[in-house]
């Protein structure tokens, strides 16, 4: 059976920002491991025909001179570009948000398919199972998913956790975002940028042609329901019509060549943990972080790529052996 030191449940920002500082640690022996296809969760980007599509994360914003250090070398790379925006300029990848996901995954080791369904916790180790019926052990582990997945986990195990921070963990509420993807063939009205996120009627957050953003070959428009709205909505089989009704006057309906529809379940928390990690044995052997986990100094108050992205490295200082 695989022994690692450490695990990471989540390959995210997050789990991938960890990850990253722990091989700066010259660590070697621990393993990132996501349930998905890909690294990257919501850095998510969607190939549609010819084009491509962002379908979580736009942008990103920069607060800190640590990030801050971070992107300077992704510019360097030609990772991300600066798009618009002067105050707290947004920063999106070149190639779609998880192409960057995978650039900065790229010396971790992975697992993915690899869904952890259950942790035990047995003489000071933790035997973690996946759902396909894989067991591997580690002495630590670090958990990364949206705060509702981790409370779920834990439910499901059988591992010790302080019940103060059980009760922090169960008070975090995610909304839900639908996202509506439409392939045009010809180009959109929208402006040069791209990017609309004022004088949208109710219920719509953000309108991206990703074409004018420059990540697609074609005009490719994500639509972004607010959180409110897909919450009220969540589940019904008319969304995709409410979605293009209410944005009618933006685009030329005629002229569509295909649409799809992307439902998150967790999206944004609609309440943030006012530190950057949740160590929940005390032992620093099983710690919860992720992007509703917020430095006390964190001005913004959201969860976003940059909370994420220091939350998983403060973790991952944190739990160093
Ligand atoms: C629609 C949308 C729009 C957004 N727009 C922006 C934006 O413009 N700017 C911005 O800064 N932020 C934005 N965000 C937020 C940003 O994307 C997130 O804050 C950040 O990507 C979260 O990273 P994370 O690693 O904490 O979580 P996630 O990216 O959710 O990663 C968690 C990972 O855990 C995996 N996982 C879950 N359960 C298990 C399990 N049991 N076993 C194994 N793996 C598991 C998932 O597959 C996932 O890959 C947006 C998010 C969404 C959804």
């Amino acid at each position: 059976m695989e022994h690692y030191e450490l695990t990471i449940v989540g390959a995210g920002l997050s789990g991938i920002s960890a990850a990253r500082r722990l091989i700066k640690q010259g660590r070697e022996n621990f393993i990132l491991v996501d349930k998905g296809k890909s690294v990257g969760g919501r850095l998510a980007t969607r190939r549609v025909a010819e084009g491509k599509a962002d379908h979580g994360a736009q942008f990103f914003t920069v607060r800190t001179d640590e990030l801050e250090d971070e992107v300077k070398g992704w510019l360097d790379q030609g990772w991300v570009k600066r798009w618009f925006g002067e105050k707290y300029p947004r920063y999106t990848a070149v190639d779609g948000m998880n192409r960057l996901a995978k650039q900065l995954a790229e010396k971790t080791p992975v697992s993915l398919h690899t869904k952890v369904s259950k942790i035990v916790q047995l003489n000071d180790v933790y035997y973690l199972y996946d759902d396909a019926g894989n067991e591997w052990k580690s002495d630590k582990v670090l958990l990364t998913m949206p705060v509702p997945q981790i409370v779920e986990l834990l439910k499901n195990s059988n591992v010790e956790v302080q019940p103060a921070a059980l009760k922090q963990l169960k008070n975090v509420y995610f909304n839900p975002t639908y996202v509506g993807i439409f392939q045009f063939k010809s180009s959109t009205r929208l402006p040069e940028n791209g990017h609309v996120d004022e004088g949208l009627p109710i219920g719509v957050e953000r309108l991206v042609d990703h074409q004018k953003k420059g990540i697609s070959k074609s005009p490719i428009v994500s639509v972004y329901m607010e959180g409110d709205w897909s919450r009220r909505h969540y589940g019904e089989d008319y969304v995709m019509t409410l979605i293009k009704e209410n944005t009618e006057k933006f685009f030329d309906w005629d002229d569509l060549e295909s649409e799809q529809l992307k439902r998150w379940r967790y999206a944004e928390a609609s309440k943030t943990i006012e530190q950057s990690y949740m160590d929940l044995t005390g032992e620093g052997t099983l710690v919860a972080a992720g992007d509703a986990f917020l430095r006390p100094t964190d001005k913004a108050g959201r969860t976003r790529f940059e909370s994420a992205f220091l939350s998983g490295k403060d973790a991952a200082a944190y739990m160093n052996w």
